[in-house]
């Protein structure tokens, strides 16, 4: 699409009408130019016939690993055997009553978050939505509130966005539960792990949260949203700052989780994994 003949028909559209008027036929120009025309998966592209609960079409799920009861006990990841936790789960300890995801990360739902998070595609957030509260009513969560991991000011400012609280509040008003906006805060962008040792790596990790208004938290049962699990380190010390702040339970709900990764990588940060991933 030609982006300078399509802000001239909006000029012409628009010409002559009261400023609020204006306002609102860019404001729906803008919002057409995100949500597709007609309904299709938004992995593969193909057409659907009406909208598909998740934006997947039939296919694309058949294709993805959607994650049931044979997962880690723990963490929420599937399981390479038939142990009770994951390895990442039996050597480093997460402060999280436990953590659930849709998905394995990979195919359809990480097109799904590549889209979302790299590619600008926001209305994904609410697919992704979708198919979280149907894991979160299957996994029996009861929660008070939600709050997403949050990313850096730095961080979000050059992204535009935190796809993190984008979901979280699609699932917000779905659930039906107050939003926790602004009392949990990345204080610190965490360096390249790929360098570090195994200790390092778990001292890199530590101390970037920062709860600003403990209030928020004390005494409530929290879901804590996030995109992708990747080993749980993130997670981990975001639950880790909650309880510090008296929240009663922490629990965490992703999309996507990982399978298992080596052991030498067991406490890789998530968002490395996702720098990793975009090379
Ligand atoms: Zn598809
Ligand atoms: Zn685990």
């Amino acid at each position: 699409m030609c982006p300078r003949r399509s802000s001239t028909s909006i000029e012409i559209g628009v010409f002559g009408t009261r400023k609020g008027d204006r306002l609102k036929v860019l404001f729906r120009k803008w919002r057409s130019k995100l949500y597709l025309d007609g309904p299709v998966c938004s992995a593969c592209g193909k057409e659907l016939l009406s909208h598909i609960r998740g934006g997947m079409c039939p296919e694309c799920e058949k294709t993805s690993v959607k994650l049931g009861t044979d997962i880690c006990g723990k963490c929420g990841r599937v399981l390479a055997n038939e142990a009770e936790f994951c390895d990442t789960c039996i050597r480093n300890e997460r402060a999280f009553v436990r953590a659930r995801s849709c998905y394995v990360y990979e195919g359809a739902p990480k097109k799904f978050v590549y889209r979302l998070k790299f590619g600008g595609r926001r209305y994904l957030a609410a697919f992704i939505a979708e198919a979280m509260v149907d894991r979160y009513l299957d996994c029996d969560f009861e929660c008070d509130c939600v709050v997403a991991v949050p990313l850096s000011a730095k961080r979000k400012r050059k992204r535009g966005y935190n796809q993190s609280e984008l979901i979280a509040e699609e699932l917000s008003s779905r659930l039906k539960l107050p939003l926790i906006d602004g009392a949990l805060v990345k204080t610190k962008e965490n360096k390249p792990q790929t360098k570090l040792t195994k200790r390092e790596r778990e001292e890199n990790v530590r101390g970037v949260y920062e709860v600003t208004s403990p209030e928020a938290f004390k005494g409530r049962r929290v879901l804590v949203v996030d995109d992708v699990m990747t080993t749980g380190a993130t997670l981990g010390e975001v639950s880790r700052v909650l309880y510090k702040a008296k929240a009663r339970s922490v629990e965490a709900l992703t999309y996507c989780s990982t399978r298992f990764v080596s052991p030498s990588e067991n406490i890789l940060n998530e968002e490395d994994f996702y720098e990793d991933e975009m090379v």
